[in-house]
């Protein structure tokens, strides 16, 4: 990825047969630079969004230098490109050897539980260390979540207050952890959830040197376009202030779709037409993941031999380029009815789990990347995101 691109100029000259990441360095810098300067907790950004190597460097360089990691193989990544680089393993059931390499070999002393059980492998896989900071995570309400992660992880209210001392007892430092669910887009879960923790810190009667928010912040997408940043910044403070944790207690997050889904747009080749139908050469199976199996609708424009392609519409039924059935879009999308094969859409804001989430199944995703240094999609870091480049909007799917 040497070369700086625009999409269309792509489309005119190279006609790419491939799949293509357009990767918008100055998108990633501007959401780093807000959970950096103006968010009011430390980020750990959540790899799982986008573990590529342009995006980690890119965020290293703009200031990042916090990781939330679920693996050692994640761990590794990280502590192979940045020597200096801070690591919290944010899984709350990890393998034992996972817990080993990354305390061990990666430098890594934060970790998160939300059982007894995982304390004591945390403590028997570290040889019992007791220089580290452990978190516990505590399930809350996922009300007002897109992605509700309610469930499989976080302790019981009732369970938590033994938890708490007895990670207390063992650790340099005790964090409170939880997650609201991804693209949560009520800010408002979070005082509710900060409020139940601090009444089960009082109960455990501990001191508290961490709060975690964790992540779920949002990413802009056509009929979920969330509140300002601002918003959740403001709600977050404010039940900071107020929770019964040490006077100079440390407050992180762990963003990962809101740090990322900005920084990445995909385009994608019509390779044939029929009755109504498109077939692209990515879909559900790739990094389209979100749009087949969660209905979202990220923006997209139509882009073909003369530039944008604009004319009469008409609803096209969308496939993606595997020979399993599954792989369609759920709903029609709106889209310029001279499309044909050779034409492209791209598909805006999809750097969060869009890469993350593509396989390899019947011999499709492979991608390249191009890095691109125009800004056509709505943004949540530039004021208004509504007011940028309205016309790119226009073609979501209907939901
Ligand atoms: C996935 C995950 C995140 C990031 O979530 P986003 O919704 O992408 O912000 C943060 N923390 C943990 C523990 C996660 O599992």
């Amino acid at each position: 990825m040497d070369s700086v691109r625009s999409p269309i100029d792509l489309v005119l000259n190279d006609a790419p047969d491939r799949p293509v990441f357009c990767f918008r360095p100055a998108r990633l810098e501007a959401a780093a630079r807000w959970f950096r300067d103006v968010f009011p907790a430390r980020p750990f950004y959540a790899v799982k969004a986008n573990p590529s190597a342009h995006v980690l460097d890119t965020l290293w360089k703009a200031g990042i230098d916090a990781f939330d990691v679920a693996s050692d193989g994640e761990a590794e990544r990280v502590a192979q490109r940045f020597a200096s680089a801070e690591l919290a393993f944010m899984h709350p059931i990890k393998n034992r050897r996972a817990i080993a390499r990354a305390y061990h070999e990666f430098g890594c002393r934060r970790f998160v539980l939300d059982t007894q059980g995982e304390l004591d492998k945390i403590l028997e896989a570290t040889g019992q260390a007791r220089d580290l900071t452990l978190l516990v995570r505590v399930g809350v309400s996922n009300q007002g979540a897109t992605l509700p992660l309610t469930g499989k992880f976080g302790a019981r209210e009732q369970d938590a207050p033994a938890l708490l001392r007895a990670a207390r007892a063992v650790s340099a430092e005790l964090g409170v952890s939880f997650h609201v669910g991804s693209q949560a887009l009520s800010p408002p879960a979070w005082h509710t959830a900060m409020a139940d923790l601090s009444r089960l810190i009082v109960a455990a009667g501990v001191t508290v040197d961490i709060v975690d928010v964790g992540g779920g912040f949002p990413g802009h997408y056509g009929g979920l376009a969330p509140p300002a940043l601002g918003d959740y910044a403001g709600v977050i403070a404010a039940a900071f202030d107020d929770m019964k944790v040490l006077e100079n207690a440390a407050l992180w997050c762990e963003p990962g779709r809101a740090l990322v889904a900005e920084s990445e747009s995909l385009l994608v080749r019509i390779e044939g037409t029929h009755d109504g139908s498109l077939y692209l050469n990515d879909g559900g199976f790739g990094a389209l993941y979100d749009v087949v199996h969660e209905r979202w609708h990220f923006p997209v424009r139509a882009l073909g031999a003369s530039g944008r392609i604009g004319g009469a519409m008409r609803e096209w039924t969308v496939y993606g380029p595997t020979c399993d059935s599954a792989d369609r879009f759920p709903e029609k999308l709106a889209l310029p009815a001279s499309l044909g094969e050779g034409d492209y859409l791209e598909f805006g804001n999809i750097g969060a789990y869009g890469r993350a989430m593509a396989g390899r199944f019947n011999g499709f995703g492979e991608y390249e990347t191009v890095m691109t240094r125009d800004a056509p999609w709505p943004s949540l870091y530039d004021g208004d995101p509504l007011a940028a480049a309205p016309d790119t909007v226009t073609a979501l799917t209907r939901g």
